[in-house]
């Protein structure tokens, strides 16, 4: 593309539009390519985004349910029949090495919706009093704020959307300014699936730009992924007019090992669940807890796994590794070890960037393996959102529970052992979203997915999905003739009664 081309940056009433806010360059993080320019959005598009919502939101309410399973079918299909093309393009925005098998799986979130809606909902209750029925009953909410961070754009907002509008919702959204081109081309996409004009609507821009839209009053719910910090700030503007939200924020999580553990399992699994996606994961397990008397072989086996990854080019299906996302994240991370070693931690692999020969403009940064990190220190606390590990000894169970639940985070941990019931003793204990046993970084379309204390409010995901994106109303209806006066009495016609 030549310079001077600037693409829309914003979709609008089922059209790309242009935006009237600053010009964005996304560039490749690997290589520095620039894939697109395009203009984002100012706070009058994102007012313009909220009102066609507000505006399709008045028929998609009344869409019947095979109309909306319809579209939803329709829009997975696409989205099978153009993995490759989203895989490759959300590789160009964020660098992570190319997955296309996960790509294939972006339908089965909507297909999953599109059953749910078909399942009996809500009930019927015992009536209350003599001639009373009630049933409770699913009503969307209204126009729908979903902000997404960069490391899985498509699939992060593929959580939201499905049930969004499977609920009758309409939706703007706000991702990253890493990875807006993405979730832009989803959205031509959606409206060739038949998705109404207004349904999904796309604000392309910066932190203003999601803050102006999370501000807005006529957004009736916010669903966020992001930081915890963002996560926070979002909050706040939820709840000037109470509007519900959901956060999936961010992590610090444990995978603890134990001593009767199959250490080759463990080291594969804890070594995959810190440095898979290049540390760039809510769920990384960016904390190895092991028992004393297996440290220092599961230490050695995590260092070998980590100077045996292949950093480079992430579309080059024979490299693991590509590179952080942006310059400002590969700083942190710089900035985050550099400061832990000046605390005491060392350096058993990694604890420096990497320089590609054939990719000099590339943000890359070896994986690392920090020893000697203690409880106190911000390492052990805080996110880095790199692939950057601490591995920390444990004497006993009761100190791996307490060293695991010890952060203000609880979005996943792992156990990895052979003794099933010390499995279910530690998994019940952990204070997390998700825990898994002997496996790390699973996820599913019908598992629920979310984060306890600084990781989150709600869940994604899993059966409760739709409850998530709609109101329960009860509806009572007296089937008999009569109804109390202003005295709380009962007028049959024959006689008044107190009941
Ligand atoms: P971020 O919080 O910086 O940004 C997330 C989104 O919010 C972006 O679209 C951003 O532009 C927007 N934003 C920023 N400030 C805002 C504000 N004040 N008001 C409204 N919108 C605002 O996060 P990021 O750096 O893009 O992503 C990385 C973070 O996301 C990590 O902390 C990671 O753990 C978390 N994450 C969580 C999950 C999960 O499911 N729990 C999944 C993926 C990523």
């Amino acid at each position: 593309m030549s310079d001077e081309d600037v693409g829309p940056g914003c979709f609008i009433n089922g059209r790309l539009t242009p935006g009237n806010g600053a010009v964005l360059d996304v560039r490749s993080p690997w290589n520095g390519e620039l894939v697109d320019r395009i203009s984002t959005a100012s706070a009058t598009d994102v007012a313009r985004a909220v009102s066609a919502a507000e505006e399709a939101f008045l028929d998609w309410r009344e869409a019947p349910t095979p109309r909306r399973v319809a579209v939803l079918t329709a829009l997975a299909a696409l989205l099978d029949d153009h993995a490759q093309e989203l895989a490759v393009l959300q590789v160009r925005e964020n660098g992570k090495a190319l997955n296309v098998r996960n790509a294939q799986r972006y339908g089965d979130h909507l297909r999953y919706s599109a059953h749910l809606l078909q399942m009996p909902s809500g009930y019927v209750v015992e009536p209350p009093a003599g001639s009373m029925r009630v049933h409770t009953e699913r009503v969307p909410i209204g126009v729908v704020a979903c902000l997404t961070p960069w490391n899985s754009p498509i699939n992060l907002l593929l959580w939201k959307l499905g049930p969004a509008i499977a609920m009758a919702n309409t939706v703007v959204v706000k991702p990253s300014e890493v990875t807006p081109l993405s979730t832009l081309r989803l959205a031509e996409l959606a409206t060739k699936a038949g998705l109404p004009p207004g349904v999904l609507n796309v604000v392309s821009g910066d932190a203003a730009v999601g803050r102006a839209l999370v501000e807005h009053p006529s957004v009736a719910r916010i669903a966020f992924t992001g930081s915890s910090a963002t996560g926070e700030q979002v909050a706040v503007a939820a709840a000037r007019g109470l509007r519900p939200v959901s956060l999936e924020l961010g992590g610090k999580s444990a995978n603890v090992v134990f001593g009767d553990a199959d250490l080759e399992q463990a080291v594969r699994g804890a070594a995959n669940g810190a440095f898979g996606a290049a540390g760039q994961a809510c769920m990384a397990g960016s904390r190895i807890l092991v028992e004393r008397s297996v440290y220092d072989e599961v230490l050695h086996g995590l260092v070998a796994a980590a100077d045996a990854i292949r950093i480079g080019n992430p579309l080059d299906p024979s490299v693991d590794m590509g590179p952080i996302a942006s310059a400002a994240q590969l700083q942190k991370i710089e900035t985050m070890v550099d400061e832990a070693v000046a605390g005491g931690a060392c350096v058993a692999a990694g604890g420096r960037r990497e320089y590609v020969a054939e990719l000099p403009e590339g943000f890359f940064y070896r994986p690392t393996v920090l020893t000697d990190v203690t409880p106190d220190s911000r390492i052990f606390h805080e996110e880095v959102f790199g692939p950057v590990v601490c591995v920390i000894p444990f004497e006993s169970e009761d100190e791996a529970v307490r060293l695991a639940n010890s952060t203000r985070y609880g979005l996943a941990a792992g156990v990895w052992t052979t003794d099933r019931r010390r499995s279910d003793r530690v998994a019940s204990r952990l204070i997390a979203g998700t825990v898994w046993v002997n496996t790390y970084r699973k996820l599913a379309h019908n598992v629920p997915f979310g984060g306890m204390g600084m990781s989150g409010l709600g869940r994604e995901n899993g059966p409760g999905c739709l409850d998530e994106f709609s109101e329960q109303k009860a509806v009572w209806v007296d089937l008999g003739s009569d109804v109390r006066d202003v005295s709380g009495l009962r007028r049959t016609g024959r006689a008044i009664h107190h009941e």
